[in-house]
Formats: structure tokens, sequence, C-alpha cells
């Protein structure tokens, strides 16, 4: 295949790489000649100037050049070589753990070296160990570095070297034909943002002559790493989108909606609908009017009354005649929805079933029957709605809850499971945890956006305290006086996630002892391994009051409503997100009067610890806490390690290029009207042919 681009053959194709030599590589996932232009240094070495040895410090790295003084093996302990080197300046050691005979010989008294090493202290004043050195034949014609010395990331049993060889052999062959690699970012885009073209920033990186500082280097803020964190950013927010045109370019069922049955849903409820849920409901109307799928994310802080939302969404289809299936991420919000919406369409001539894996034999049996013949026209359900064997009749509608349990890949297979007759299903899918916006472009571009930022009328913000465990007795005091006034609460118990069952444990036991210092109060436990009807009962019997403290585990992070409940108390905050915390805290000040979380923590704290309890303490505003929690810990936690869909770059560091994601978007924009066959060769180099979601 004469026509494949030369990069994209394998490094072995490349003289000196080896069978060894490119298993190696592949061990840092370089498999072809791109791989290899694309594999930064982690770090550079600067050989280009000669240190006077007089002015090294230890820590330093140099070069230095100097005569040697003398040399003497050392047999004292581990035998080594010594060395004494000086320049008009001072002298500096030279020590060698493993040495040669010829070693020996070369370093003469009087002979001149170069040296290349980190600086320390030894014995007798400063010392250089295993140097890289050169003797130094002719002075008049000896050259230092031009370029600064780049140092890649290793692996086991590949040298420096051997990689530097590598990669300046595929760059050679850049620089011989440019157009191997080829810059699909348009010129006037390199201009605006005064960035160098692909080459250019490839060469600076590899291989930075003296124009380039080595603090810049360091820090990231030179414009050839800005450039191409900006491509790699870009070609990720790319095939988000292009997945979203494509997407947009299916058919879906047209939901015309029906003012008369939208007035009964509407007046049937105990409230009023709040400006911001109409605005979003206004949102998803429109978009089910249309004949492409909507891809809606709504985002809302937790209480804002997301599930209405998607009730309204769900009336739209089953009056075009169509099934809705929604997903939640635990059985227990399962439950609640499955109530809620039973009771929201108990006027409507409709089914509801629902589906978890708990769900077995004749029931499951039923369940599968009532949607495959389309007599349920709403199922909710757990991952189990995945399972083979879920057949629908006529699925016009998917909702998502708590969508960042899920990944991108369970949120599209839903939908190819809900295909029929050339119509794909709506999507709507709903979260508490506020993604900052610049972040949203990155993680949800493929989504439309609409935002509840209203809470339901009378909600009286939460009122946060940070306090030592050691108060423990003060605030079992605090209980008591609570229970006293008929109000109840939680009592959340945290543990490292892996561990379902030591979290169940501790549960446990802070049951039992919090049910001793507690006589009055009627304590319950709840917790992830117990059976879905235990678990029901006892959220039920919390719910009608027939409880007043509820342990538990984090099992009622989501969603959970018990407005009654109006005092919570975290332990160990310190081990969770600052987003989950948030969406614990969200299970209080649900009712109309005051609530309280109290964050109980282990001393001591570290600075950090504090600092983000302190955020939560000082805000109730999800969105707030989300921005903050960007400044302190970064990107990567915010959209944390249990988020599925959670990306990894390259190149790009969301930490240190936070400040390209404002213009992401706004030049992906300009890519797709002036330059789309960029798109694919963009997206090609970043994610490789394997990521497209519209596939899958
Ligand atoms: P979340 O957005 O966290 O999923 P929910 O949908 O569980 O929030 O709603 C929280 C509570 O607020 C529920 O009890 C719900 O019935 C109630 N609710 C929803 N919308 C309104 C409203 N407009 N006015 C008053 N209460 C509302
Ligand atoms: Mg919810």
């Amino acid at each position: 295949m004469d026509n494949v681009n030369y990069l994209n053959r394998p490094v072995a194709k490349l003289t000196g790489i080896g069978a060894q030599t490119g298993r190696r590589l592949e061990k840092l996932g370089i498999r072809i000649i791109s791989d290899l232009v694309f594999h930064l240094p982690i770090r550079y070495e600067d050989r280009t100037r000669i240190y006077p040895i007089g002015a090294l410090m230890a820590g330093m790295t140099a070069l230095v050049c100097g005569r040697v003084e003398f040399i003497d093996i050392l047999p004292r302990g581990r035998k080594s070589l010594i060395c004494r080197i000086s320049d008009d300046t001072g002298f500096i050691s030279l020590k060698f753990f493993h040495f040669s005979a010829n070693q020996h010989n070369t370093l003469k008294p009087g002979t001149l070296i170069s040296c290349f090493a980190e600086v320390r202290h030894g014995f007798s004043g400063l010392e250089m160990v295993h140097p890289d050195y050169q003797v130094i034949a002719n002075p008049e014609a000896y050259m230092t570095e031009t370029r600064l010395t780049p140092v890649y990331p290793l692996t086991e049993g590949l040298s420096q070297t051997a990689i530097r060889k590598a990669v300046k052999q595929a760059l050679s062959l850049c620089s011989d034909d440019p157009q191997l690699l080829a810059d699909w970012i348009p010129d006037a885009i390199l201009k605006k943002y005064a960035y160098p073209s692909l080459m250019q920033a490839i060469q600076t990186l590899h291989a930075p002559d003296e124009s380039v500082s080595i603090a810049a280097l360091q820090n990231g803020s030179v414009p050839a790493l800005k450039r191409l964190a900006f491509e790699e950013l870009l070609a990720h927010h790319l095939s988000l989108r292009k997945t979203k045109n494509q997407a947009k370019a299916w058919q879906a069922p047209v939901f015309v909606g029906d003012d008369a049955v939208a007035r009964q849903f509407l007046t049937s409820l105990p409230f009023k609908l709040t400006g911001a849920q109409q605005r979003v409901i206004a949102d998803i109307a429109a978009d089910c009017r249309s004949q492409h799928p909507m891809m809606r994310l709504v985002q809302g802080d937790v209480g804002s009354g997301k599930t209405l939302v998607s009730a309204y969404a769900a009336l739209l289809a089953l009056t075009a005649g169509y099934q809705v299936a929604v997903m939640a991420p635990t059985e227990l919000l399962v439950e609640q929805h499955n109530r809620n919406f039973c009771t929201w369409f108990a006027g409507f001539d409709t089914q509801i079933v629902y589906l978890t894996g708990q769900l077995k034999g004749n029931a499951r049996k039923d369940v599968l029957q009532r949607l495959a013949d389309g007599s349920a026209g709403i199922i909710i359900g757990t991952h189990a709605l995945f399972q083979e064997g879920v057949n629908f009749h006529r699925l016009g509608l998917i909702i998502i809850d708590e969508q960042h349990r899920f990944g991108v890949h369970q949120r599209m297979a839903l939908r190819e499971k809900g295909q029929q007759a050339g119509l794909r299903p709506h999507q709507l899918v709903m979260t508490a945890t506020p993604i900052p916006r610049t972040l949203a472009m990155l993680q949800y571009s493929d989504l439309d956006i609409s935002i509840i930022d209203e809470l339901p009328p009378g909600r009286k913000p939460i009122v946060t305290s940070v306090i030592p465990a050691e108060r423990r007795e003060a605030v079992i005091d605090r209980i008591n006086h609570w229970v006293g006034q008929k109000r109840q609460v939680y009592w959340v118990c945290t543990l490292i996630e892996e561990s379902e069952v030591l979290q169940c444990e501790a549960a446990e036991k802070t049951a039992e002892l919090l049910t001793l210092a507690l006589p009055n109060v009627r304590v319950a436990l709840i917790h992830g391994r117990m059976k879905s009807a235990d678990k029901d009962a006892v959220m039920q019997a919390f719910k009608n009051h027939q409880l007043d403290l509820l342990v538990a585990t984090t099992v009622i992070e989501v969603g959970v409503d018990v407005p009654n409940a109006g005092l919570m108390i975290i332990e160990n905050p310190e081990r969770l997100g600052l987003s989950q915390l948030h969406q614990l805290r969200g299970r209080v000040g649900r009712g109309e009067d005051d609530s309280y979380c109290l964050l109980m923590y282990q001393s001591p704290l570290s600075d950090t610890a504090r600092q983000r309890l302190g955020i939560l303490r000082d805000s109730n505003d999800g969105f707030v806490i989300a921005e903050k929690d960007l400044e302190l810990r970064g990107p990567g936690e915010v959209m944390g390690t249990r988020q599925t869909g959670a990306v990894h770059f390259k190149i790009a560091d969301l930490a240190r290029d936070a400040d390209l994601l404002e213009v992401i978007q706004q030049t992906g924009e300009q890519l797709f009207t002036e330059s789309p066959h960029a798109i694919q060769p963009l997206c090609d180099r970043w994610l490789g042919t394997s990521t497209d979601y519209a596939e899958v």
C-alpha cells in the first residue's frame, strides 16, 4: 500500500528498531512512526553552555569543561573510580562505580573533558556521579549543543539514546516531506493565537533552540506546546460535535403534544412549575416536535425538580403513542421514580412497570412481555434495561437520570436498542453534578444543554458546619433535641468507595452505637447490600415518619426525597468529592423549615481538605461549588474517576491548559463552516479511528 502515509507505518520501519525495541516502544503507546512525533519530552537538559566549575551548586544539572588533575581507584567498600577535574574557577570530583580499564587510561591527568550530570555534595566538595563525559581532543573544534537535549519518558530496557535516535529519524522524515505531517489548523487561526505551524511546534518541542526559554518549556507556557494541546482539545470537541451532527441527521418520531392533555397533567400537580422548569420543558417540547432525535442534557442542582421535567417529556411521548424508558443508577432511585411517575400519571390510561436486577422469574417475564407487546407505556429501570430479552414495542424516548453514573457508550447502547423502522428514540439525560461550562464543552459537546437554575419556592439554604469527630457527643445531643421537635435525621457513613462490604459494616456498627446512645430515637439502617424490598420498606417507613434517624451509606446520594428530614450528619466528609457531598447534602433542605448539615471530619485535616469543606460550608450552589473545586483540584477530579465518560489526553493537561477551553468551542464552529475537510483528519490524529461513538 504505497499510498499509506509513511508516518502511519510501524516504528520497526525505522533503522535501528528491532522487534525488541518495538515491543518496548509499544509499552509507551508508540506503534507507528507518527506516535514518535507526538511523544514529547518530559523535560530538557541544557548542554548549550559551559558552566564555570566554581559557579556550580548542588542540585544543578550542568555542563562543565575541565582538565583532569588526578585519577584514582578507591578500593574502600564498593570499588570506585574517582577523577578530579578543574578549570580556572574551581574543581569537582567525578565518581564512577562501573568503569573499564579503558576509561582509566583515557582520563589521564591533563586531559581536557566535558561532563554533564547533576551536581551533588560528596566527600570532598561537589561531585558528579556517572556523568556523560567526552574527551576534548581539539579544543578549537569543540562545540556545545545548539539545542536543548530532550529527555523522553522511557520504559524498562529503552535508553534515552535509542528513543532520541528514533524520534530524530521520525522528525527528519517529516522535514524531508512536509506533506506527511499535514497541518489541519487553518492559518487564520494560527495567526490569531500566534501559534507556530505544526512542524515548527514539533521541532521546537523535540529540539528547542536558544530562542526558547527552558522555564517556559517546563511550565508548559511555550506556544509550541499550547498549540498542540489546543489541537488535541479541539479534536476531542470536534469528535463529539461530529457525533452530534450525525445523530441529528437521523429520523426520530415526532411528538406534537396535546395542549388539553398537558393542561390536565400540570393542573393535577400539587405545585406550580418554576420558571426554570417551564423554560426547560419548552426546550424539550421543541426538540421532540422536530423529526430528528432530541439529545438534551438537563443540568439542575439537587432538588431543582428534574424528575418532573422528565415526566413531562414522557407525557409527550405517551400522547404520541410511544413508549418511554427511564434509566436510573440505583434501585432506590428506580423505586422512587416509580412512585412519582405512578402518582403523576394516575389520571392517565397507561401502565408503568419497573425492571431491576432483583426482578426474577415470572415477575420479570411479565414485565418483558408487557414491554414487547406495548401494553406498558413507561418502564423505569437500572442497568438491567440493557439486558438481553428487553425488547420494546415502540420506544420513542429514553430518559437517563444522574447521567454522570453512566458512560457515553451506555447512553448510546440504549439508543440502539430502541431503534426501529429507521426511527431513533429521543434522549433526555439529567444530571445534578454541575460541570463548569468550559468542561461541559469537552464532555458534553454531543448534547444540547438546558439548565434548571432555580429551586422551587420556599426552600431555605442549608446551614452547613464543619466540625471535628471529637464533638460527637454534642452532635448526639443535637439529634435528641431535633427528634424531640418531631423532625428527622440522616446519618451518612462514608468509607472508601471500593469496599461496599466495609461500608455496610461501618454503617451497621454506627447504627448500633447510635441506637444505644439515643434510646428515645427510632433508628434504622439502610445500605446497598440490603434486599431491594427491605430498603424500600425502610425508606417508606422513614418517609411515613415511623422512623426518626436513618443511618445510611452513600446509597442515599441521589434522588431520595423526605422533606421532614432536615438534619444530616456526614461522617468523614474529607473522603468524598465536593460534588458528591453536595448531592448528599441535597437530601435535606427539601421542606420549608431550616435545615442543617454537619460535616464531621477526622482530625487532623489537611489544608486542602479544610479549604474544600469550607467551600461547601460557604455555598449552596452546585455550580459555584464545581467551579471552586475545579480551581482547587483541577478538572480531572471534578470530572471524577467515577465518571465513566472522563477523557484522557496525550498532551493537553486540563489544569495547565484551562485557558484554552474558552476558545475551543468557537474554533470548532469555525472549522465546521470554513474547513470541514480538516475535521476527520484531526479526529483521526488525536483520537485514533476507534472512538467513533456514533458507531457504537
Ligand atoms: P432533582 O432535580 O434533585 O431530581 P426532584 O425532581 O427529586 O429533584 O424534586 C425534588 C422535590 O421537589 C420533589 O419532591 C418534587 O416533587 C418537588 N418539586 C418539583 N418541582 C416542584 C415545584 N415546581 N414546586 C414545588 N416542588 C417541586
Ligand atoms: Mg433526581
